[in-house]
């Protein structure tokens, strides 16, 4: 595996590759099994594979989460080395490599962006779109490679490569979790010990929630959760909703809801000092 900080080292790499055109796994470092994941689904399917390591200071809408935000980059590398292969490389730019100039685009998503973390951490989203849309212009790719963890994300990621980069596939992985529930994230090496040992109970009362949706209001499935995660000394729920896959409508009521569409209840919340996410796939069939 090759290791390049710099735009110009991949083009250097491109002009002595038969192929350029990579699989690619866009992340912030602090590399888990939920990333790796990502990475091996990119290597089972593509000849060569990017990944990126970049923690984008244009999607932290607060200053502290950004600082805090864990960095291990000798760890991350140790991890990708075991996975990519020759040819493949990571791509560790400086905040300047990837913004020469400051990003001042701003995206419209519609709806999509109208509802959950779009609200709950304003100018988010069009981070994530400034950043994803300067790395696909940098490494070029065929396929790029998401995960279900961040289910809003990967909708909105969806819909900007639809408008604007139609030749990269956008390919979703399923969330990979701890043996008690909890969706792998970066941030979880930021808990404290009491609320790790409870965390598991978040997957738990998801699946809870979705089992509820055959015969009780979302309103209702709402107070279940926010009462479920709140009774947890420093657990404070943020949101709890249920979308509809691809247009994020919220459901607002059972009568409205149809079994042939696909829902996903998704929630947030603080443990202590870190915010956490999940969601899980609801179906009324
Ligand atoms: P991040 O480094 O948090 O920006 O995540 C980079 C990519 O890894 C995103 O596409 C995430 O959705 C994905 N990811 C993070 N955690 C998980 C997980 N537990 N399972 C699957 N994919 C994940």
């Amino acid at each position: 595996m090759k290791v390049f900080t710099t735009v110009k080292e991949i083009r250097k790499h491109y002009k002595n590759c038969v192929l350029r055109s990579p699989g690619f796994v866009p992340t912030m470092g602090a590399l888990h099994e939920g990333h790796i994941s990502l990475v091996e689904a990119a290597v089972g399917s593509c000849r060569m594979v990017a990944v990126s390591i970049f923690v984008n200071p244009t999607q932290f809408n607060d200053p502290e989460d950004l600082k805090k935000y864990p960095r291990t980059i000798e760890a991350d590398l140790d991890m990708l080395s075991l996975v990519l292969r020759e040819n493949d490389f990571v791509f560790t730019p400086s905040v300047e490599e990837v913004y020469p100039e400051p990003d001042t685009r701003v995206f419209d998503f519609g709806q999509l962006d109208k509802v959950m973390e779009g609200v709950h951490r304003p100018g988010h989203f069009n981070g994530v779109a400034q950043v994803v849309s300067r790395l696909f212009d940098i490494i070029r790719p065929s396929a790029a490679f998401f995960g279900q963890k961040d289910f809003q994300q990967l909708t909105i990621i969806r819909e900007m490569a639809r408008l604007s980069y139609p030749k990269i596939e956008i390919i979703s992985c399923p969330i990979v979790r701890e043996k008690d529930g909890l969706a792998m994230s970066s941030r979880n090496r930021l808990l404290l010990p009491e609320h790790r040992e409870r965390a598991g109970e978040i997957f738990k009362t998801l699946l809870a929630a979705a089992a509820m949706v055959f015969d009780t209001e979302p309103d209702d499935i709402r107070e279940f959760v926010a009462d479920r995660i709140n009774m947890s000394p420093g657990f404070n729920l943020e949101y709890f909703e249920i979308v509809e896959d691809i247009t994020l409508t919220p459901a607002k009521s059972r009568s409205e809801m149809s079994s042939d569409k696909t829902y996903y209840g998704c929630i947030a919340l603080f443990a202590g000092e870190v915010r956490l996410i999940d969601n899980t796939d609801i179906r009324l069939r």
